[in-house]
């Protein structure tokens, strides 16, 4: 049990990206045929959970707006990627989506007020459900998702490196953490909350072992 149950108030949130960070990118992802979880983001997801954090995906759905894509299509994808994180145990508490066509090719430019990274989703989400924007996290595979986090006045952002890949130089965000992935990104989340009392030990994955699937660390 983590620090956040129990009690009233507010919850921390971990926000989440879907394509490259809980899923794999595919190019407008319309067929929940094609819908694959990345390799521990159900294990992952549910330390986060059951830490206390309540998981979102806000996720960019420009193929919506452009009419590529049904919001029943796309319900449908989540739906499928609902129920492979249903057999880790894992319940979304919220999945905002924003259907917004960007006027740029510029991840970084704000042009819509939801459409990461402008921080809507997240605000909507921290109205929705009672969320601790200051105590809350995001992760994902952009430099959109990172500002969308920032915007919003979150705790920390977080990258990860499962998606179509990030660029040479991240300017601004050089000092962002980069985790290999969305396992990695939790592990980061949860050792910043319980950092180790001595304060001299690197800081170890918090996750139990067995539910990583791979050997704890040497230390
Ligand atoms: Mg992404």
């Amino acid at each position: 049990m983590g620090p956040y149950l129990g009690g009233g108030g507010m919850r921390p949130a971990v926000f989440l990206d879907r394509d490259g960070t809980i899923i794999t990118s595919v190019h407008y992802l319309a067929d929940p045929e094609l819908v694959h979880l990345i390799d521990g983001s159900g294990r992952a997801m549910r330390a986060l959970q059951s830490a206390g954090y309540a998981l979102v995906v806000v996720s960019n759905q420009s193929a919506v707006g452009r009419g590529m894509l049904t919001v029943e299509r796309l319900f449908e994808v989540h739906d499928a990627m609902c129920r492979q994180l249903a057999e880790d145990g894992v319940a979304l508490d919220g999945f905002y989506f924003c259907p917004a066509v960007p006027a740029t090719g510029d991840c970084t430019a704000i042009d819509h007020p939801d459409r990461k990274p402008a921080p809507g989703m997240l605000l909507r989400a921290a109205i929705d459900l009672d969320l601790d924007l200051s105590r809350s996290w995001m992760i994902g595979d952009m430099a959109s998702d990172v500002l969308a986090g920032r915007n919003a006045g979150c705790m920390g952002s977080i990258l990860v490196r499962t998606g179509l890949g990030l660029p040479e130089d991240l300017g601004e965000l050089a000092d962002v953490p980069i985790a290999a992935d969305i396992m990695d990104a939790a592990d980061m989340i949860l050792a910043h909350d319980w950092p180790d009392p001595s304060g001299s030990a690197p800081a170890t994955a918090r996750i139990p072992a067995h539910d990583r699937g791979d050997p704890p660390p040497p230390f």
